[in-house]
C-alpha cells in the first residue's frame, strides 16, 4: 500500500463508538496505509468496535481494561505474538465519575481522584512502558488531552488535574524514550460531542461557547483530530516530541469572550 503510514502497524486504544476520538485517528491511519489493531474495554463494546474496525480493513480486537497491570501484559504479548513489534499506538482514554464533573473540584473524593489518575494518566506511562519494550527507533506514542489541564474549564474538576498530570508525563516519557528514537506526544483537542464527553456538566454550553469565540469561530471534528495526529505518528512529525499539539480551532489563544460573539 501507499501512504504516509505504508508499511506500518498500529495500536489504537479507545474505540468505543463512531463518534469516538480514536475512530477518526484510526479512518486518517488506514487511509494512509497503515495495518491497524484495537484494543477495547470489556465484551460489550465489541459489537461496536468489530464492525467499525472490519470497515477499514482490520480484524484484530483485542480486550483491554488499562487498570488491570495484567490486562495490559495481555495486550502487548498479543500485540508481539501477531506483530513481533509495533509502529505506533494511540492511547484515546479517559475516565472518571460523572457525578464530579460537575459542581466544584475542591468537593473531589479521594477514591475518583485515585481512580481518575490510574485510569488517565498512569495508564498511558503503563503504555508506554510495554509499547517503548517492542518499538523500533522511529516509533510515534500519542494521546489524547484537553484545555481544561492549562486553565480552568467550567466542570472538567478532577480530569482537568488528571490532564495536566497526563501533559507533564508526556514531557517525562518523551526525555526517556527519547534516547531509544521513540516520540511521545499530545494532541490537545477542543471539545467534541463522544461519549466520554457526555459525561461532562453543561457540555453543550462549553462546545456553543468554543464555537463562538475560537479564532475559526467553529469547533473540531474527529477527522481533524485524525489529520494532526497523521503528522505526529508518520515520518512527518520525525523531529517533534513532547509535543501538545492544540487542535482546537484555536482557542487556546483566546484570553477573551469575542467581541462578535452573541450572549449564549
Ligand atoms: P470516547 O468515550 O469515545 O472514548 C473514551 C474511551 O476510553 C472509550 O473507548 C472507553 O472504552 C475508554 N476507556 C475508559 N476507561 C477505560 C479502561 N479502564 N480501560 C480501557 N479503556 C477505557 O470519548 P473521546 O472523547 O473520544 O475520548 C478519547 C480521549 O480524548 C480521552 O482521553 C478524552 O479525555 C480525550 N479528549 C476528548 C475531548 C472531547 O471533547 N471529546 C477533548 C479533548 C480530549
Amino acid at each position: 500500500s501507499s501512504g504516509l503510514l505504508a508499511g506500518k502497524r498500529g495500536l489504537i486504544m479507545g474505540l468505543a463508538n463512531d463518534k469516538s476520538i480514536a475512530w477518526g485517528i484510526a479512518q486518517a491511519c488506514a487511509a494512509q496505509g497503515a495495518e491497524l489493531a484495537f484494543s477495547y474495554q470489556g465484551e460489550a463494546l465489541l459489537k461496536r468496535v468489530q464492525p467499525l474496525a472490519a470497515s477499514i480493513g482490520s480484524s484484530t480486537f483485542i480486550e483491554c481494561d488499562v487498570g488491570s497491570e495484567e490486562s495490559l501484559d495481555g495486550l502487548f504479548d498479543a500485540i508481539k505474538a501477531k506483530w513481533g513489534s509495533v509502529d505506533f499506538v494511540v492511547h484515546a482514554i479517559g475516565f472518571s465519575d460523572k457525578n464530579e464533573l460537575r459542581g466544584r473540584y475542591v468537593d473531589t473524593s479521594r477514591g475518583n481522584f485515585t481512580m481518575t489518575m490510574d485510569i488517565s494518566v498512569y495508564s498511558f506511562t503503563a503504555v508506554c512502558q510495554r509499547a517503548a519494550a517492542i518499538m523500533a527507533p522511529g516509533g510515534s506514542l500519542l494521546t489524547l488531552t484537553y484545555y481544561g489541564a492549562e486553565k480552568v474549564m467550567p466542570h472538567y474538576n478532577v480530569m482537568g488535574v488528571a490532564k495536566a498530570a497526563l501533559e507533564a508525563s508526556v514531557k517525562y516519557l518523551a526525555e526517556d524514550l527519547g534516547k531509544d528514537g521513540i516520540r511521545v506526544n499530545a494532541i490537545s483537542a477542543g471539545p467534541i460531542k463522544t461519549l466520554a464527553a457526555s459525561g461532562i456538566g453543561d457540555f453543550r454550553y462549553i462546545m456553543k461557547w468554543n464555537e463562538l469565540n475560537s479564532p475559526l469561530r467553529r469547533n473540531v471534528t474527529q477527522e481533524e483530530v485524525g489529520k494532526a495526529a497523521l503528522y505526529l505518528l508518520s515520518d512527518l512529525g520525525s523531529g517533534t516530541t513532547g509535543e501538545n499539539l492544540h487542535v482546537d480551532a484555536g482557542y487556546h489563544v483566546v484570553g477573551m469572550k469575542a467581541v462578535d460573539a452573541p450572549d449564549i
